[in-house]
């Protein structure tokens, strides 16, 4: 979508509306933001709940997450987005958040989180530690990085190949390979780096080195933070995770709170969207049709039309929706199939007595190799050892993951299957003995859209819908990143973008 700066944001008339599809995060942030700039916003959830992969429940004392456990700030919209909503007080960070485990030989190890302990560690052979320590020899000055130069081997890569490259097989067995399974329920052979890992991708491009890049690219923010007068956001370390006093919905509460009740339709599932316009008028508008659940409705067509859509539901639902420009259908038939990971969540709570070798720190991770000796689950939070006001204090809550791209049929398993993997692994990861105390479980058919060698295709369609269809923009988990983060980073751009659109058609 082609843009220009905003004349005057504000300027931009309040009888302007936008329609907002889905209630994800990434919906929600675009409506906020859009509502705060005067915009009439409506935004439509099928679902009876704002959040989509958000959700936090509770229940006789325990507390628990069944998406998204923790976020980050490393995108400067999330710090800002936390400061505007008024809940910098609500952010809750895990206990001994640094103190990450992973499975090497059947046994958890702590993953090194510096040089020194790294040298120390065990998971790795002295031979990939030396691998590593090399690492930043790759790098080359950056006339001999220019991306034009790079050889069409490496135009587009799997994550095992660029990690293998730079770091060694070890290296991407037992950190690389653990770590998307617990991000994106995906693996190295699967996920491609151009779409997975844009920014690593880049800084190879730029550096030849992705440690000296990081490095050098830190230097250089350094640099330019230092006029920067608010010390508070420099001061705090963007990358710890966090959640919030009362789950990750509090982020979601919030924001609905404030685009407002008659704004958030819930129940509305979209059906179909029509751009309507007059040959000799310039400036047509959308019409919206869906079905409301509450009111026993069929396919109410809205009657408020609106100047700009922005879609954040899964590209899978939008292939369901029908859309037309005029009289005539616009069919989207080419847009492709997504390839989606699904994922079962157990939370299980058990008698502390019951819990032999408990550990400190945020969860283990459980590689693919692994699971060769037996063990079946992606990995495990330790959910009240992070937040221990989650659980009753006679009790451990936990939260495992089975499925994903190495087991997807798991994903799908019956809960008695399910229930007994999880006590299996937790058993030989942990002692822990008996039944649970405790157990939910969630099944999310298509957890992550999977971001693999062929995404481009993807992402191609969606440009071109944004290109066909006046006044339509795309944002959310399928266009521009997996995590919260991201999300709220495009929703939050996508409000810009169509501030832009609004002020240039006024
Ligand atoms: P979604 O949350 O998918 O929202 C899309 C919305 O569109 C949904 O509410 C859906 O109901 C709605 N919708 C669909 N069709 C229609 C229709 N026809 N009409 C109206 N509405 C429609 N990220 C992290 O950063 N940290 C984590 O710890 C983490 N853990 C995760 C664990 C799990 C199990 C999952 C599934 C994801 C996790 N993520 C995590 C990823 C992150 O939660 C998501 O990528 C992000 O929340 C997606 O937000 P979104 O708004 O783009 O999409």
């Amino acid at each position: 979508m082609a843009t220009s700066p905003a004349k005057d944001p504000k300027s931009t008339g309040s009888a302007k509306s936008v329609a907002i599809i889905g209630g994800g995060v990434s919906g929600l942030t675009a409506a906020y933001k859009l509502k705060s700039k005067g915009i009439n916003v409506i935004l439509f959830e099928s679902e009876g709940k704002a959040g989509g992969k958000i959700r936090s429940n509770s229940e006789n004392g325990f507390l628990w997450d069944e998406g998204a456990n923790t976020m980050t700030e490393s995108e400067k919209e999330v710090g800002k987005l936390i400061d505007d909503l008024g809940i910098r007080d609500k952010q809750q960070f895990p206990l001994s958040q640094h103190k990450r485990y992973v499975v090497k030989n059947g046994k958890p190890e702590l993953i090194p989180s510096d040089p020194i302990s790294l040298i120390k560690s065990s998971i790795l052979s002295t031979q990939s530690k030396l691998k590593l320590l090399m690492e930043p020899l790759m790098w080359k000055p950056s006339e001999q990085n220019n991306s034009a130069k790079v050889s069409d081997e490496f135009s587009k890569e799997s994550v095992r190949s660029f990690f293998q490259r730079h770091f060694g097989k070890e290296v991407v067995d037992y950190l690389i390979d653990p770590f998307v399974a617990g991000t994106s329920a995906g693996d190295p052979d699967s996920l491609y780096m151009p779409y997975a890992f844009p920014e690593l991708w880049d800084l190879e491009k730029k550096y030849g080195s992705i440690i000296a890049g990081a490095m050098l690219s830190k230097i250089k923010i350094k640099g330019s933070d230092k006029g920067e007068k608010n010390t508070s956001v420099k001061k705090r370390n963007t990358r710890a995770s966090f959640s919030f006093h009362g789950g990750m919905q509090v982020l979601i509460d919030s924001l609905s709170k404030e685009v407002g009740g008659d704004k958030l339709k819930l129940n509305s599932k979209v059906l179909s969207l029509a751009y309507n316009y007059e040959v000799k008028s310039p400036s047509g508008s959308w019409s919206i049709s869906c079905d409301t659940k509450d009111r026993g409705t069929k396919n109410l067509t809205r009657k408020q039309s609106f100047d700009a859509v922005i879609m954040t539901a899964p590209l899978s639902c939008v292939q369901e929706m029908k859309f037309s420009v005029g009289r005539s259908p616009f069919v989207l038939d080419f847009l492709p199939k997504v390839s989606y990971l699904p994922l079962s969540l157990l939370v299980t709570a058990f008698k502390k007595e019951d819990v032999q070798r408990p550990l400190e720190g945020f969860g283990v991770l459980v590689p693919s190799k692994e699971q060769e000796d037996g063990l079946k689950t992606l990995g495990t939070l330790f959910s009240s050892i992070m937040f221990p006001d989650r659980a009753p204090s006679d009790q451990y809550l936990y939260t495992t993951f089975i499925g994903g791209s190495r087991n997807r049929d798991l994903a799908g398993a019956p809960l008695h299957v399910l229930k007994e993997i999880v006590t299996a692994d937790l058993n030989k990861l942990l002692g822990v003995e008996g039944k649970p105390t405790f157990l939910k479980h969630i099944h999310w058919k298509n957890a992550f859209p999977l971001y693999d060698k062929d995404y481009n295709l993807v992402l191609e369609a969606i440009e071109k819908m944004e290109k066909n269809l006046p006044g339509f923009f795309y944002a959310g988990n399928h266009k521009d990143g997996l995590a919260v983060g991201k999300a709220i980073t495009s929703g939050s751009k996508v409000a810009e973008l169509v501030m832009t659109y609004l002020d240039n058609k006024s």
